[in-house]
């Protein structure tokens, strides 16, 4: 048994090289994951490079742990045994521990608390903007992916309303910094500035880490790219591999060009194309294969099936997406009964709002299941109450946490008495103004001063309390806090057992010698998507099942205007790709199923079947579907679409099937095919 056992010639190739940039592009289910854990083994194993050279990105936490597990596998069959280990991560881990060593840098602290979604939603809510707080995020996520800060924004706006989202970038920034925050995008963003302001730590970092490899690279954004470059600014041994066929997050910034052009970015890069699919049945390849080829910007690989002919993959309509879920259960426990383990199953969707009646109808058929991505854990209100205590036994100046469990449970610190706090505060930290303690009692009064006071010598006496042991900080919190006070009865258990599973898992982490501070960051980290799924079936949108594959998928809602989903100028490729990501997903059996009417949020719709349905030759062409009325829908036109209603065409452009229409839908302007609209 060698490292280079069991691939083909190609793969060999990709693995057997050392020096240099390397491009391995191909398409699903060819071994890419596959061949990038096999280097990494042959490097540390047959070749002697230092494992704690090796930087190897990934996209999921599991797909890291994934990789470290099967590559140690493979070096212990070698009788391998190394004393340091490669660093295998994601972009945001690696993020966080360069801010970690680093952010002093900035002149900030290591402390920082890392946020998530649900807290910069609350910061932003906080500058009381008229503009949508889920529109100012995204601004400010796109500035910082694009690695402009808000002073660069502000001096290029072009309109008021981008003005405005510039000052609370601007403001939301200051406050970050103020509480040594840092948000998922600063995780890169600042790593990036650091790097970008002091060349020796892009230059000391390149040297540590020789060997570079990056798995989907198809989804790097710029500033992903940008922080590569300076990593390798000593070398140029990158070894990339992706698949610009499933290139879905062009909607988060992800830059498909970054694996276009990579060789010219790295003018020696060797290239080498994968052409045999080892994962899915002929049939099924044939159908994601059919697909895919109607789009027209792709650089066009062949795929070649190496499994035996299996199952054709099946269509199936439904009446309602209740019958759809009842059949889809059927079928399942159908092949459970025959020896088919729940794990090897999956159910995917475009769409995470269909998620709901999944849960539902696996509910309804006892089947056991796993929900991926919907609400993350952490999110849940009472975890994130017991994780501000914990954080603020970290740094008591995290003064976004403070507010948050001040009065929670109640402490008799209501709202106006948090206003007043604040105000007296002026900018200072609640804690530096507590020290103050004339001026803070005269400010807030007697009581609820005792009340702060009492609030600080309590997460002192936890912090006592963790020091003694886990046991004791267990007890002394649950004692004295009684977070599950603050809600309603009927969610008591639920949430009781929330809090049981965020305490056992604290407890499993620091008894491992993590240190509390980086339970947290992890905890923000990671998603339930990371989560071991053992005997149930999984669950999740079609954007999380990249790279992962299972023998039986039933892809659900295969309705024209939700899959592919079509709106505020949906990018009919992306979807294209994300049907081909779905579809290669699948090892031995593929079902689509669509349904006539489907509820979705609270309102019926009737769509018809995808598109995606005739591309892949498993509906005959049904032409009136897309053309109907199509040549006739000149600006003024009025049109009906089945989602947002009647609207009025400003303008349309391209022909037939590609033919684009600009509607108006009472002031909103949306761009949408033809295709969807029906002409009053
Ligand atoms: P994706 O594009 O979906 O991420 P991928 O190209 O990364 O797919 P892998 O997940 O590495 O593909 O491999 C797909 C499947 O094919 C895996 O089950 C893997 O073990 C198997 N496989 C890959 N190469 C070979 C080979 N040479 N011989 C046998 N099986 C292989
Ligand atoms: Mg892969």
């Amino acid at each position: 048994m060698n490292f280079l056992d069991g691939l083909n010639a190609k793969q060999a190739q990709a693995v057997e090289h050392i020096d240099g940039a390397l491009l391995l592009l191909a398409g699903a289910g060819s071994g890419k994951t596959k061949t990038l854990i096999s280097r990494l083994a042959y490097l540390i194993g047959a070749v002697g490079i230092d494992p704690a050279s090796i930087l190897c990105l990934t996209f999921t936490n599991k797909a890291s742990s994934e990789m470290r597990e099967r590559a140690t596998l493979l070096l212990q069959n070698q009788g391998i045994h190394s004393p340091t280990s490669p660093l295998l991560c994601t972009f945001h881990k690696f993020g966080l521990l360069f801010l970690k060593r680093y952010i002093s840098c900035l002149g900030r602290e290591n402390n920082f608390v890392l946020l998530d979604g649900d807290d910069c939603k609350k910061i932003i809510k906080g500058f009381e903007s008229k503009i949508a707080t889920s529109t100012i995020l995204s601004a400010i996520s796109h500035y910082k992916n694009s690695t402009l800060s808000a002073c660069e924004v502000l001096q290029n706006v072009s309109d008021s309303e981008e003005r405005k989202i510039a000052k609370v970038y601007e403001a939301y920034q200051n406050y970050l910094e103020r509480n040594n925050l840092v948000d998922f995008d600063d995780l890169l963003y600042l790593s990036y500035l650091i790097m970008e302001q002091n060349p020796s730590i892009a230059q000391s970092l390149s040297k540590k880490y020789s060997y570079i490899m990056v798995d989907e690279y198809q989804d790097t954004n710029p500033l992903q790219y940008k922080i590569l470059r300076f990593l390798t600014c000593t070398h140029q041994n990158l070894c990339v591999v992706g698949d610009d066929d499933q290139s879905i997050y062009g909607w988060r910034g992800a830059d498909i060009r970054n694996i276009l052009e990579f060789t010219q970015d790295f003018p020696d890069a060797k290239m080498i194309k994968l052409e045999q699919n080892y994962r899915s049945t002929p049939e099924i390849l044939r159908v994601a294969n059919a697909l895919i080829e109607k789009n027209s910007q792709r650089l066009g690989k062949v795929l070649e099936p190496m499994l035996e002919s299996g199952r054709e993959v099946e269509v199936c309509s439904y009446e309602s997406d209740r019958e759809e879920m009842q059949a889809i259960s059927k079928k399942i426990i159908h092949l459970h009964k025959s020896g088919v383990k729940y794990e090897d199953i999956a159910i995917l969707y475009r769409l995470n709002g269909m998620a709901k009646g999944v849960e539902d109808g696996l509910l309804r058929a006892k089947i056991p299941y796993k929900m991926i991505g919907t609400l993350r854990f952490y999110e849940r209100a009472e975890v994130k109450d017991v994780i501000s205590y914990l954080r603020l036994m970290v740094n008591l100046n995290d003064d976004f946490s403070l507010l948050r469990v001040l009065n929670r449970p109640k402490r008799g610190f209501g709202k106006t008495s948090e206003e007043k706090l604040l105000h007296g505060a002026n900018g200072r930290k609640i804690r530096e103004f507590f020290e103050n303690e004339r001026e803070c009692k005269e400010c807030i009064g007697e009581k609820n001063y005792k009340t702060l006071s009492e609030f600080f010598a309590l997460i002192a006496e936890l912090n006592n309390a963790l020091a003694h042991s886990f046991e004791k900080f267990e007890d002394t919190f649950t004692q004295k806090i009684d977070i599950l006070s603050s809600y309603p009865i009927a969610e008591k258990e639920e949430r009781r057992l929330n809090l049981k599973e965020l305490f056992a898992s604290l407890k499993e982490e620091l008894n491992a010698n993590k240190e509390l501070q980086e339970y947290l960051n992890d905890l923000s980290l990671s998603s339930e998507s990371d989560k071991e799924v053992s005997n149930s079936v999984s669950c999740m949108s079609v954007h999380l099942s990249k790279g992962l594959e299972f023998d039986y998928v039933f892809v659900i809602g295969c309705e024209n205007g939700f899959f592919p989903l079509m709106g505020d100028g949906g990018d009919i490729e992306e979807e294209r790709r994300l049907g081909y990501v779905a579809f290669t997903r699948a090892r031995r059996e593929l079902n689509l199923s669509y349904v006539h009417t489907r509820y979705y949020r609270g309102k019926a719709s009737s769509l018809p079947p995808s598109r995606f349905l005739y591309e892949a030759n498993l509906l005959e062409d049904s032409q009136e579907i897309f053309t109907t009325g199509a040549e006739v829908m000149g600006a003024g036109a009025m049109v009906r679409h089945k989602i947002f209603g009647v609207g009025r065409v400003l303008e349309a452009t391209g022909k037939g099937k590609e033919m684009k229409v600009r509607v108006s839908f009472g002031g909103n302007e949306r761009v949408i095919l033809a295709s969807f609209l029906e002409l009053l």
